[in-house]
Parts: C-alpha cells; sequence; structure tokens
C-alpha cells in the first residue's frame, strides 16, 4: 500500500477529508487533476460560504481557523423577507437571533479562496498526506486486498480504500457505474462581492424574490457576497451588462439598507439543479462531497454537507484502523450515516425552493403569513437556527 486512503479532488471537500482523516491517524494520497495554484487564483472561485458553526469546529480541531485569522464573519443575525423585485418588500419577516440559541454565531462567512488557501497550506504541512497535482487519471483496478488507481505517465497508486470528492461530474462516480438522479432548477445564480458604506452587524439577509432568492451574506471588512438567484435568461442579461449598469441594478436592490453600495468583485454564473448519487458506496470506493449529492445554494448548506460527510469517514476510517481491520471494506456506516442527513436536507432545500420562488398568489401569501407566524414561535426558531448550524443529530467526533 503507497497509503490507507486515496482521495481524488482537491476541492474544499477533499482538502478537508485529508486533513479530518490524517487528524486520526490515517495516511492520505490526494489527487487532483488541477495545479493546486490555480485553483488560488482570484479569477477561479468568486464564492464565499456559510460554514456553519459545527463544520467551523471541525476546523478548529484541525487549526484551520488560526489560518484563518481575519478572514472570518461570524453571522449572528438571518434576516429573511419576501417581496417584488426592486419594489414591495413584504412587512411579515422572520429574524433569527443568535442569542435565541445560545449566543453562538450560526455560522462562520468566508472566501472559498481564502478557505482554499488555509486547507492547502495544511496539507502541504502535514506529514500524513501526499499530493500529486496535476494529474491524470485513467482507471482504477480493485482487487480482494485493494485498489490501484492508474495516473497518466506516472506510477500507480495503491490503498485501502478510494474517496471520491471529484465533484458534481465525479469521473469516479461514472467509472464506478453509480447512477444519479438529476432535477435541473430554471433558475441560475450570480455570485459576486460587494463593499458599501454602512456595518451589515453580522446580519445575513435572505430576500425571497419570484424568481428566486437574494442574498446578501456578510464578510469582513464592510463588504457582503451576493448570490442572486434568478431565472436562466434574467442571470445572462445580468451577466451582460456593462459595470455601471450592474452596479446600478445592484443598487436598487439594496435600497438604502448599507448606504453607498458597489461591487468588487468580478461577477461569477453557476447554472442550478439537484443531483443525488443512487449509492454513495461500491466495493473500496465511497463518494463525499458534490461527487455524492449537489443541492440549490438556498440555505447554504451544499458543502456543509460535505464537510460532514468528511468528519463521517474520519471517524470510520479512525474505527476501522484502531480494530485492525481493512478501512476498504469497512465503509457501510458512510452510507448508513450520512445518506438519510443528506436526503433530508436535499429534499427540504428541494421543497423551500420550490415554495419561495413563485408569484402564485394564495403560495405568496400563505408563505408571507407562515414567515410572520414563525417569527412569534421562539422554540420552532431555536430548532432552525440549531438546524443552520448543524448541530442535530449523531454529531461525528470532529464537529462535537
Ligand atoms: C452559487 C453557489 C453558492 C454556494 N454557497 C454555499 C454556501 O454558502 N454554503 C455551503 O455550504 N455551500 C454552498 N455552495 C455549495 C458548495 O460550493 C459546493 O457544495 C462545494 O464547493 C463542493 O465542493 P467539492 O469539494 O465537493 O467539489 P468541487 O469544489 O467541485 O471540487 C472537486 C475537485 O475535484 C477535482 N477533480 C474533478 N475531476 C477530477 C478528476 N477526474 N481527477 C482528479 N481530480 C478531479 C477538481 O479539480 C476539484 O478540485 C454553493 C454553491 C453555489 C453554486
Amino acid at each position: 500500500m503507497d497509503s490507507d486512503l486515496i482521495i481524488i479532488g482537491g476541492g474544499l471537500v477533499g482538502l478537508t477529508a485529508a486533513l479530518a482523516c490524517a487528524h486520526k491517524g490515517a495516511s492520505v494520497t490526494l489527487l487532483d487533476a488541477q495545479d493546486p495554484d490555480e485553483h488560488l487564483k482570484a479569477e477561479f472561485d468568486g464564492r464565499a460560504s456559510a460554514i456553519a458553526a459545527s463544520s467551523f469546529q471541525m476546523y478548529r480541531h484541525l487549526g484551520i481557523d488560526e489560518r484563518l485569522a481575519g478572514h472570518v464573519q461570524p453571522i449572528t443575525d438571518i434576516l429573511i423577507t419576501d417581496g417584488e423585485t426592486g419594489g414591495y418588500i413584504s412587512p411579515l419577516s422572520l429574524h433569527f437571533d443568535s442569542q435565541d440559541a445560545g449566543d453562538q454565531p450560526m455560522g462562520f462567512m468566508m472566501e472559498n479562496r481564502r478557505l482554499r488557501r488555509a486547507l492547502l497550506e495544511a496539507v502541504k504541512d502535514n506529514p500524513k498526506i501526499r499530493m500529486l497535482a496535476p494529474v491524470h487519471i485513467t482507471g482504477f483496478d480493485e482487487s480482494a486486498a485493494a485498489i490501484t488507481v492508474q495516473i497518466d505517465g506516472q506510477d500507480d497508486v495503491i490503498a485501502s480504500a478510494l474517496i471520491a470528492a471529484d465533484g458534481r461530474n465525479s469521473f469516479c462516480r461514472k467509472q464506478s457505474g453509480i447512477g444519479v438522479s438529476t432535477i435541473p432548477y430554471k433558475q441560475k445564480a450570480i455570485v459576486t462581492t460587494v463593499v458599501h458604506e454602512k456595518p451589515h452587524e453580522g446580519t445575513a439577509h435572505e430576500l425571497f424574490l419570484p424568481n428566486g432568492p437574494f442574498a446578501i451574506l456578510p464578510l469582513t471588512d464592510n463588504r457582503s457576497s451576493i448570490v442572486w438567484t434568478d431565472t436562466p435568461e434574467a442571470i445572462d442579461a445580468a451577466m451582460a451588462l456593462p459595470e455601471h449598469m450592474f452596479a446600478a441594478e445592484l443598487a436598487r436592490r439594496f435600497g438604502n439598507m448599507y448606504g453607498q453600495v458597489g461591487p468588487c468583485a468580478p461577477r461569477w454564473a453557476y447554472p442550478l439543479s439537484l443531483q443525488m448519487a443512487e449509492d454513495y458506496i461500491k466495493g473500496r470506493r465511497v463518494l463525499i462531497g458534490d461527487a455524492a449529492h449537489a443541492i440549490h445554494p438556498i440555505a447554504g448548506q451544499g458543502l456543509n454537507m460535505g464537510l460532514r460527510d468528511a468528519a463521517a469517514l474520519a471517524d470510520v476510517v479512525y474505527n476501522a484502523r484502531s480494530n485492525g481491520l481493512d478501512i476498504g471494506t469497512n465503509l457501510d456506516d458512510m452510507q448508513i450515516w450520512r445518506n438519510f442527513d443528506n436526503r433530508i436536507l436535499a429534499a427540504s432545500t428541494d421543497i423551500f425552493n420550490r415554495l419561495f420562488s413563485n408569484n402564485i398568489a394564495p403560495i405568496k401569501h400563505a408563505r408571507r403569513l407562515g414567515l410572520g407566524l414563525m417569527d412569534k414561535i421562539k422554540p420552532a426558531q431555536s430548532f432552525f437556527i440549531k438546524e443552520a448550524a448543524g448541530l442535530h443529530g449523531e454529531l461525528p467526533s470532529l464537529l462535537q
């Protein structure tokens, strides 16, 4: 064996999984198709992620929080409203305040490129992880004792188990013959960052508009990350706008909430779909992150699901190793542990998006009333705050 595990895909989930498993004593070979330095360029990924409190706890255990110092914005409040684009906003809103659930931030916002850099540096410093990138993987060969990954122009790599963290279009998933069910949404999302005059005070805003949510998510230094979901036609048109017109459209959407507002980063557009793998395990292979499940960004939970996969994997691998068992034939707990949680979250975000992204009058009035009612029911609010923080259910040890 070259290592206990081979992880294919050095995205945010694959990097975290490598560090989590190494933290629990496993040796890891991490393979990625792209040069990691390309991943760090400003033009690679403009997204910022809301990392749930429990996921951030894992980053504390792994020492990533220190590497992120100065780049993490706590989310202390979430304000949910419903309205019309650039016009009427319902007075019935829902306000989640972290003081109602133990005075801990519900999550932490950070730019993906900052998190990626911190994770890559930690991987480089970790003697239990060997990263090979860029590599071109040509195939796999699985035997009763091990799994071998063939790499173009390089030696094969052999390990007990293969972890596929190679994203939504996973080569490993396809090679393993694992099917997916996909629901495309008639929506796309623009992501960009804005700088504003007034402070956001750690508040995340989700404004539900008829074509999709408009989210304003707090970042450090009086900046916010925007996730603007709309019809593909509207997003394509917004992407084509010259800078000053795009800035004017954003300013119209903000109103006078934060004083003067202007974009301070490029725009990125993402098509949206729900995609679930039919199985997470096949022989010595396990799927994690977007390779296993990709969901609507409406609740900012896609990456968090992958991070919970990584934490669960670290416990499953630790249990097998510490009992002297073959890791690759003792992965079944991953399916048991993660399948239910992932499917519930995927289904809820799908229902949530359908309920809020439409202009059907009775549904519109009912959901506005629902938001107003929920605002008055404190126990229900505490439940949702804990859910957003990822604190429900049986948590893997690194999330505790
Ligand atoms: C607009 C938007 C906003 C979002 N906001 C949030 C949020 O606030 N919070 C949240 O939790 N989630 C959010 N998400 C979801 C989140 O971004 C994804 O779930 C997450 O980035 C998936 O990470 P991953 O590592 O699984 O996959 P990826 O980031 O796709 O990484 C896959 C890696 O595998 C490598 N790879 C691919 N193919 C191969 C191959 N054949 N061989 C070797 N390597 C390969 C790639 O180079 C890449 O490094 C958002 C998503 C979108 C679209």
